[in-house]
Protein backbone atom coordinates (compact mmCIF):
# COMPACT_ATOMS: atom_id res chain seq x y z
CA UNK A 1 0.00 0.00 0.00
CA UNK A 2 1.25 3.54 -0.94
CA UNK A 3 1.40 5.96 2.24
CA UNK A 4 -0.36 9.23 1.10
CA UNK A 5 0.66 12.39 3.47
CA UNK A 6 -2.24 14.73 3.72
CA UNK A 7 -2.66 18.87 5.38
CA UNK A 8 -5.38 19.96 6.02
CA UNK A 9 -5.40 23.52 6.75
CA UNK A 10 -7.66 25.78 9.58
CA UNK A 11 -10.32 26.54 7.57
CA UNK A 12 -10.62 22.68 6.59
CA UNK A 13 -10.80 21.49 10.29
CA UNK A 14 -12.53 24.77 11.33
CA UNK A 15 -16.06 23.49 12.75
CA UNK A 16 -17.37 19.82 13.69
CA UNK A 17 -19.28 19.75 10.19
CA UNK A 18 -15.51 20.15 8.79
CA UNK A 19 -13.98 17.81 10.35
CA UNK A 20 -17.15 14.84 9.39
CA UNK A 21 -15.97 15.99 5.76
CA UNK A 22 -12.40 15.85 6.17
CA UNK A 23 -13.33 12.17 7.31
CA UNK A 24 -14.87 11.29 4.38
CA UNK A 25 -12.65 12.80 2.21
CA UNK A 26 -9.82 10.12 4.47
CA UNK A 27 -12.09 7.35 4.51
CA UNK A 28 -12.42 7.77 0.28
CA UNK A 29 -8.81 8.11 0.01
CA UNK A 30 -8.25 5.13 2.10
CA UNK A 31 -10.76 3.30 0.09
CA UNK A 32 -9.11 3.87 -3.27
CA UNK A 33 -6.32 1.38 -1.20
CA UNK A 34 -4.01 4.02 -0.14
CA UNK A 35 -2.32 4.15 3.59
CA UNK A 36 -3.23 7.88 4.67
CA UNK A 37 -1.21 9.86 7.04
CA UNK A 38 -3.24 13.39 7.97
CA UNK A 39 -1.16 16.43 9.62
CA UNK A 40 -3.39 18.99 10.74
CA UNK A 41 -3.81 22.47 11.54
CA UNK A 42 -6.16 23.87 14.78
CA UNK A 43 -9.35 24.37 13.85
CA UNK A 44 -9.64 28.30 12.24
CA UNK A 45 -9.17 31.49 14.22
CA UNK A 46 -7.96 28.99 17.38
CA UNK A 47 -4.32 29.80 17.57
CA UNK A 48 -5.18 33.57 17.18
CA UNK A 49 -7.41 33.16 20.25
CA UNK A 50 -4.82 31.04 22.35
CA UNK A 51 -2.57 34.20 21.78
CA UNK A 52 -4.48 37.08 22.69
CA UNK A 53 -4.91 35.11 25.65
CA UNK A 54 -1.17 35.10 26.48
CA UNK A 55 -0.87 38.63 25.64
CA UNK A 56 -3.49 39.98 27.97
CA UNK A 57 -1.35 38.54 30.79
CA UNK A 58 1.68 39.00 29.44
CA UNK A 59 2.51 41.88 26.35
CA UNK A 60 5.56 39.94 26.52
CA UNK A 61 5.12 35.87 27.30
CA UNK A 62 7.59 33.48 27.87
CA UNK A 63 8.60 32.03 24.68
CA UNK A 64 8.55 28.43 26.06
CA UNK A 65 5.21 28.72 27.57
CA UNK A 66 3.49 29.94 24.55
CA UNK A 67 4.95 27.49 22.63
CA UNK A 68 3.46 25.15 25.40
CA UNK A 69 0.04 26.60 24.66
CA UNK A 70 -0.13 27.36 20.94
CA UNK A 71 0.41 23.86 20.71
CA UNK A 72 -2.63 22.87 21.93
CA UNK A 73 -4.96 23.97 19.42
CA UNK A 74 -3.57 21.36 16.93
CA UNK A 75 -3.66 18.63 19.52
CA UNK A 76 -7.59 19.15 20.12
CA UNK A 77 -8.25 18.76 15.90
CA UNK A 78 -6.27 15.28 15.74
CA UNK A 79 -8.40 14.08 18.76
CA UNK A 80 -11.51 15.96 17.05
CA UNK A 81 -11.04 13.53 13.82
CA UNK A 82 -9.96 10.37 15.35
CA UNK A 83 -12.88 10.09 17.81
CA UNK A 84 -15.02 11.07 13.71
CA UNK A 85 -13.57 8.45 11.89
CA UNK A 86 -13.26 5.58 14.60
CA UNK A 87 -17.04 6.28 15.58
CA UNK A 88 -17.07 5.62 10.98
CA UNK A 89 -16.00 2.35 12.15
CA UNK A 90 -12.23 3.15 10.99
CA UNK A 91 -9.18 2.39 13.00
CA UNK A 92 -7.32 6.04 13.99
CA UNK A 93 -4.93 7.23 16.46
CA UNK A 94 -4.22 10.90 16.66
CA UNK A 95 -0.17 11.76 17.90
CA UNK A 96 1.64 14.63 19.08
CA UNK A 97 5.20 15.85 18.02
CA UNK A 98 6.62 13.78 20.96
CA UNK A 99 4.39 11.02 20.10
CA UNK A 100 6.03 10.49 16.87
CA UNK A 101 9.17 12.05 17.54
CA UNK A 102 9.98 15.07 15.60
CA UNK A 103 12.55 16.85 17.01
CA UNK A 104 13.64 20.24 16.53
CA UNK A 105 15.94 22.53 17.71
CA UNK A 106 15.48 24.73 20.67
CA UNK A 107 13.89 28.09 18.93
CA UNK A 108 10.78 28.63 20.62
CA UNK A 109 8.24 30.10 18.33
CA UNK A 110 10.22 29.45 15.13
CA UNK A 111 11.63 25.99 15.45
CA UNK A 112 13.14 24.26 12.76
CA UNK A 113 13.15 20.42 12.14
CA UNK A 114 16.07 18.55 12.65
CA UNK A 115 14.98 15.02 12.56
CA UNK A 116 11.83 12.78 12.22
CA UNK A 117 11.58 9.18 13.86
CA UNK A 118 9.59 7.04 11.62
CA UNK A 119 9.10 4.32 13.80
CA UNK A 120 5.74 4.82 16.07
CA UNK A 121 3.99 5.98 12.36
CA UNK A 122 5.18 2.84 10.38
CA UNK A 123 3.71 0.32 13.70
CA UNK A 124 0.33 2.34 13.43
CA UNK A 125 -0.12 2.19 9.25
CA UNK A 126 0.85 -1.52 10.10
CA UNK A 127 -1.57 -2.05 12.44
CA UNK A 128 -4.13 -0.60 9.44
CA UNK A 129 -4.57 3.01 11.55
CA UNK A 130 -5.59 6.20 9.99
CA UNK A 131 -2.48 8.41 11.31
CA UNK A 132 -3.60 11.92 12.42
CA UNK A 133 -0.33 13.82 13.18
CA UNK A 134 -0.52 17.24 15.44
CA UNK A 135 1.24 20.00 12.83
CA UNK A 136 3.60 23.03 13.83
CA UNK A 137 4.76 21.47 16.75
CA UNK A 138 7.87 19.32 17.67
CA UNK A 139 10.24 18.39 20.45
CA UNK A 140 13.56 19.79 21.23
CA UNK A 141 16.16 17.68 23.21
CA UNK A 142 15.47 18.76 26.43
CA UNK A 143 11.80 17.28 25.17
CA UNK A 144 10.39 20.95 25.47
CA UNK A 145 7.50 21.36 23.06
CA UNK A 146 8.32 24.21 20.58
CA UNK A 147 6.37 25.09 17.51
CA UNK A 148 7.58 26.04 14.08
CA UNK A 149 6.29 29.50 13.29
CA UNK A 150 3.02 30.08 12.06
CA UNK A 151 1.49 28.08 9.12
CA UNK A 152 4.24 25.65 10.29
CA UNK A 153 1.83 22.33 9.71
CA UNK A 154 2.34 22.87 6.18
CA UNK A 155 6.40 22.08 7.03
CA UNK A 156 5.01 19.51 9.48
CA UNK A 157 3.68 17.85 6.74
CA UNK A 158 6.20 17.95 4.06
CA UNK A 159 8.64 16.72 6.75
CA UNK A 160 6.69 13.29 7.41
CA UNK A 161 6.15 13.15 4.34
CA UNK A 162 9.80 13.32 3.26
CA UNK A 163 10.74 11.04 6.20
CA UNK A 164 8.24 8.08 4.72
CA UNK A 165 9.45 8.19 1.39
CA UNK A 166 5.82 9.25 0.11
CA UNK A 167 5.50 10.45 -3.64
CA UNK A 168 3.73 13.63 -2.82
CA UNK A 169 2.41 15.73 0.46
CA UNK A 170 -1.18 16.85 -0.23
CA UNK A 171 -2.16 20.32 1.10
CA UNK A 172 -5.79 20.18 1.27
CA UNK A 173 -6.37 24.10 2.12
CA UNK A 174 -9.83 26.41 0.86
CA UNK A 175 -8.63 27.69 -2.80
CA UNK A 176 -8.21 25.20 -5.15
CA UNK A 177 -4.58 26.01 -6.29
CA UNK A 178 -1.99 28.56 -6.28
CA UNK A 179 -3.35 31.45 -8.62
CA UNK A 180 -1.35 33.60 -10.67
CA UNK A 181 -2.35 36.81 -8.71
CA UNK A 182 -4.62 37.23 -5.41
CA UNK A 183 -7.65 36.31 -6.95
CA UNK A 184 -9.70 38.47 -3.79
CA UNK A 185 -8.26 41.38 -6.01
CA UNK A 186 -7.44 40.29 -9.74
CA UNK A 187 -10.57 38.92 -10.97
CA UNK A 188 -8.41 37.59 -13.91
CA UNK A 189 -6.50 35.59 -11.79
CA UNK A 190 -5.57 32.28 -13.30
CA UNK A 191 -5.02 29.16 -11.32
CA UNK A 192 -1.13 27.33 -12.66
CA UNK A 193 -1.50 24.03 -12.80
CA UNK A 194 2.56 23.15 -12.34
CA UNK A 195 5.63 25.63 -10.38
CA UNK A 196 8.57 25.03 -9.71
CA UNK A 197 10.06 25.17 -6.20
CA UNK A 198 12.15 28.00 -7.02
CA UNK A 199 9.08 29.95 -7.74
CA UNK A 200 6.82 29.04 -5.31
CA UNK A 201 9.72 29.93 -2.40
CA UNK A 202 9.88 33.24 -3.91
CA UNK A 203 6.08 33.23 -4.09
CA UNK A 204 5.60 32.23 -0.60
CA UNK A 205 8.42 34.12 0.68
CA UNK A 206 6.72 37.03 -1.27
CA UNK A 207 3.80 37.23 0.45
CA UNK A 208 1.43 34.92 -1.08
CA UNK A 209 0.19 33.07 1.86
CA UNK A 210 -0.89 29.48 0.66
CA UNK A 211 2.28 27.56 1.73
CA UNK A 212 4.88 28.17 4.47
CA UNK A 213 7.81 28.71 2.94
CA UNK A 214 10.21 26.53 5.18
CA UNK A 215 8.04 23.69 3.44
CA UNK A 216 8.69 24.15 -0.20
CA UNK A 217 12.43 25.00 0.76
CA UNK A 218 12.03 21.35 2.95
CA UNK A 219 10.44 20.09 -0.09
CA UNK A 220 12.85 21.19 -3.03
CA UNK A 221 15.62 20.01 -0.84
CA UNK A 222 14.45 15.79 -0.83
CA UNK A 223 12.43 16.45 -4.06
CA UNK A 224 9.35 15.91 -2.90
CA UNK A 225 6.32 17.28 -4.63
CA UNK A 226 3.45 19.32 -3.23
CA UNK A 227 0.12 19.54 -4.49
CA UNK A 228 -1.90 22.36 -3.47
CA UNK A 229 -6.00 21.26 -3.03
CA UNK A 230 -9.25 22.43 -1.61
CA UNK A 231 -10.93 20.57 0.76
CA UNK A 232 -14.43 21.93 -0.65
CA UNK A 233 -14.58 20.82 -4.36
CA UNK A 234 -12.64 18.80 -6.59
CA UNK A 235 -9.90 19.25 -8.68
CA UNK A 236 -6.46 18.37 -9.93
CA UNK A 237 -5.03 21.51 -7.77
CA UNK A 238 -1.37 22.88 -8.41
CA UNK A 239 1.53 20.57 -8.32
CA UNK A 240 4.75 22.07 -7.38
CA UNK A 241 7.69 20.47 -8.31
CA UNK A 242 11.06 20.03 -9.58
CA UNK A 243 12.34 22.80 -12.55
CA UNK A 244 13.37 19.82 -14.61
CA UNK A 245 10.41 17.50 -13.59
CA UNK A 246 8.88 16.10 -16.86
CA UNK A 247 5.71 17.30 -15.68
CA UNK A 248 6.62 20.99 -16.08
CA UNK A 249 4.96 22.07 -19.30
CA UNK A 250 7.47 23.73 -21.86
CA UNK A 251 7.30 26.68 -23.43
CA UNK A 252 5.84 28.72 -20.47
CA UNK A 253 6.20 32.42 -19.92
CA UNK A 254 9.45 33.57 -17.79
CA UNK A 255 6.39 35.59 -15.81
CA UNK A 256 4.43 33.28 -13.83
CA UNK A 257 2.85 35.44 -11.23
CA UNK A 258 2.22 38.51 -9.23
CA UNK A 259 2.64 38.66 -5.42
CA UNK A 260 1.78 40.85 -3.35
CA UNK A 261 2.51 41.94 0.50
CA UNK A 262 0.23 44.83 2.68
CA UNK A 263 0.75 46.42 5.69
CA UNK A 264 4.58 46.81 5.67
CA UNK A 265 6.96 50.28 6.59
CA UNK A 266 10.45 51.77 5.05
CA UNK A 267 12.89 51.94 7.52
CA UNK A 268 15.79 54.07 6.14
CA UNK A 269 19.16 54.63 8.93
CA UNK A 270 21.04 57.28 7.86
CA UNK A 271 24.52 58.25 9.39
CA UNK A 272 26.73 60.98 8.53
CA UNK A 273 29.98 59.41 8.76
CA UNK A 274 31.41 55.82 8.69
CA UNK A 275 29.72 52.96 7.09
CA UNK A 276 26.97 51.60 8.70
CA UNK A 277 27.90 47.76 9.84
CA UNK A 278 24.34 46.61 7.57
CA UNK A 279 24.91 42.53 8.22
CA UNK A 280 25.03 43.42 12.15
CA UNK A 281 21.72 45.46 12.14
CA UNK A 282 19.53 42.94 10.25
CA UNK A 283 21.45 40.24 12.24
CA UNK A 284 20.01 41.67 15.49
CA UNK A 285 16.72 42.37 13.87
CA UNK A 286 16.78 38.70 12.69
CA UNK A 287 17.38 37.56 16.45
CA UNK A 288 14.55 38.83 17.69
CA UNK A 289 12.55 37.31 15.36
CA UNK A 290 11.82 40.55 13.32
CA UNK A 291 11.75 39.64 9.35
CA UNK A 292 13.17 42.41 7.05
CA UNK A 293 13.60 42.55 3.63
CA UNK A 294 14.63 44.52 0.50
CA UNK A 295 17.47 45.39 2.25
CA UNK A 296 18.77 48.15 -0.05
CA UNK A 297 22.05 50.57 0.01
CA UNK A 298 20.36 54.41 -0.45
CA UNK A 299 22.56 55.85 -3.42
CA UNK A 300 20.15 58.68 -4.34
CA UNK A 301 20.37 60.72 -1.09
CA UNK A 302 23.25 63.43 -0.39
CA UNK A 303 24.68 61.21 2.29
CA UNK A 304 26.52 58.08 1.55
CA UNK A 305 26.05 56.31 4.38
CA UNK A 306 22.43 55.21 5.00
CA UNK A 307 20.49 51.93 3.86
CA UNK A 308 17.11 51.08 4.40
CA UNK A 309 14.41 48.08 4.71
CA UNK A 310 10.96 47.16 4.91
CA UNK A 311 9.44 45.36 7.65
CA UNK A 312 5.79 44.62 8.76
CA UNK A 313 4.37 47.08 10.72
CA UNK A 314 3.48 45.13 13.34
CA UNK A 315 7.04 44.50 14.20
CA UNK A 316 7.51 48.79 13.92
CA UNK A 317 7.90 49.34 17.60
CA UNK A 318 9.82 46.73 18.69
CA UNK A 319 11.91 46.80 15.99
CA UNK A 320 12.46 50.84 16.84
CA UNK A 321 12.91 49.58 20.35
CA UNK A 322 15.96 46.95 19.98
CA UNK A 323 17.68 49.56 17.48
CA UNK A 324 17.61 51.86 20.01
CA UNK A 325 19.79 49.71 22.13
CA UNK A 326 21.95 48.54 19.90
CA UNK A 327 25.81 49.70 20.01
CA UNK A 328 25.90 49.50 16.26
CA UNK A 329 23.34 52.66 16.15
CA UNK A 330 24.61 56.20 17.89
CA UNK A 331 22.36 58.89 18.91
CA UNK A 332 23.46 60.76 15.69
CA UNK A 333 22.03 58.38 13.60
CA UNK A 334 18.75 58.91 11.88
CA UNK A 335 16.33 56.45 11.71
CA UNK A 336 13.52 57.43 9.33
CA UNK A 337 10.13 55.89 8.72
CA UNK A 338 7.88 55.57 5.77
CA UNK A 339 4.83 54.14 6.53
CA UNK A 340 1.93 52.35 4.55
CA UNK A 341 3.82 51.00 1.96
CA UNK A 342 3.29 47.38 -0.14
CA UNK A 343 5.26 45.24 -1.48
CA UNK A 344 4.47 44.26 -5.49
CA UNK A 345 6.89 41.48 -7.09
CA UNK A 346 6.88 39.76 -10.40
CA UNK A 347 7.36 35.38 -9.97
CA UNK A 348 8.65 33.74 -12.52
CA UNK A 349 11.90 31.72 -13.60
CA UNK A 350 15.20 32.76 -15.52
CA UNK A 351 14.30 36.49 -14.89
CA UNK A 352 18.00 38.04 -14.88
CA UNK A 353 18.20 36.95 -18.92
CA UNK A 354 15.48 38.73 -19.57
CA UNK A 355 16.61 42.45 -20.34
CA UNK A 356 14.28 45.40 -20.11
CA UNK A 357 12.29 43.73 -17.58
CA UNK A 358 12.95 46.21 -14.96
CA UNK A 359 12.28 48.75 -17.92
CA UNK A 360 8.89 47.46 -18.45
CA UNK A 361 8.01 47.39 -14.71
CA UNK A 362 9.29 51.41 -14.06
CA UNK A 363 7.65 52.29 -17.35
CA UNK A 364 3.56 50.27 -16.88
CA UNK A 365 3.91 51.40 -13.24
CA UNK A 366 4.75 55.40 -14.16
CA UNK A 367 2.17 55.15 -16.73
CA UNK A 368 -0.28 54.92 -13.60
CA UNK A 369 1.89 57.36 -11.88
CA UNK A 370 2.83 54.96 -9.27
CA UNK A 371 6.18 55.88 -7.68
CA UNK A 372 8.74 52.80 -6.94
CA UNK A 373 10.42 53.94 -4.15
CA UNK A 374 12.73 50.64 -3.78
CA UNK A 375 13.64 47.82 -5.93
CA UNK A 376 15.18 44.55 -5.53
CA UNK A 377 16.00 40.94 -7.96
CA UNK A 378 16.90 37.60 -8.21
CA UNK A 379 16.58 34.93 -10.94
CA UNK A 380 13.09 34.01 -9.45
CA UNK A 381 11.64 37.51 -8.81
CA UNK A 382 12.03 41.53 -9.11
CA UNK A 383 9.89 43.40 -6.41
CA UNK A 384 8.99 46.92 -6.14
CA UNK A 385 7.96 49.03 -2.79
CA UNK A 386 5.23 51.71 -3.81
CA UNK A 387 2.58 53.15 -1.74
CA UNK A 388 -0.10 51.14 -0.18
CA UNK A 389 -3.07 53.18 -2.17
CA UNK A 390 -1.36 52.22 -5.31
CA UNK A 391 -1.65 48.39 -5.06
CA UNK A 392 -4.50 47.18 -6.75
CA UNK A 393 -3.67 49.04 -9.44
CA UNK A 394 -0.43 48.20 -9.22
CA UNK A 395 -1.40 44.44 -9.45
CA UNK A 396 -3.79 44.83 -12.36
CA UNK A 397 -1.12 47.01 -14.34
CA UNK A 398 1.89 44.10 -13.96
CA UNK A 399 -0.97 40.83 -14.23
CA UNK A 400 -1.91 42.75 -17.52
CA UNK A 401 1.38 43.52 -18.71
CA UNK A 402 2.91 40.45 -18.54
CA UNK A 403 -0.42 38.32 -20.20
CA UNK A 404 -1.10 36.47 -17.15
CA UNK A 405 -4.81 36.11 -17.73
CA UNK A 406 -4.28 34.23 -20.83
CA UNK A 407 -1.34 32.26 -19.27
CA UNK A 408 -2.43 28.49 -18.69
N1 LIG B 1 -2.15 26.63 13.82
C1 LIG B 1 -0.92 27.26 13.40
C2 LIG B 1 -1.17 28.65 12.89
O1 LIG B 1 -2.26 29.13 12.85
C3 LIG B 1 -0.17 26.46 12.40
C4 LIG B 1 -0.85 26.23 11.08
O2 LIG B 1 -2.06 26.38 10.98
O3 LIG B 1 -0.18 25.88 10.12
O4 LIG B 1 -0.24 29.33 12.52
MG1 LIG C 1 -1.50 27.85 6.14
Amino acid sequence: LAVIVQKYGGTSVGSLNRIEAVAENIIKTRQQGHQVVAVLSAMSGETNRLLAMAHSLDKQPSSRELDMLLSTGEQTSIALLAIALIQRGYSAVSLLAHQVGIYTDNHFGRARIKNIETKRLLQSLEQEQIVLVAGFQGVDSERNITTLGRGGSDTSAVAIAAALGASECQIFTDVDGIYNADPRIEPLARKIDFISFDEMLAMASLGAKVLHNRSVEYAMKHNLPIRVLSSFNQGEGTKVINKNDHDMPVNRQSVTSIVHHQHEIMLTITRANSSLPIIEICKILEENNIEIDMKNQVSHGVKQNSFCFTLHKNDQINALAILKLAPQINNTDEIKITEDVAKLSIVGYELKSQTGLADIIHTTLAQKNINIQLISSSDFYLSVIINEIDLIEGVHALHSIFNLALSD
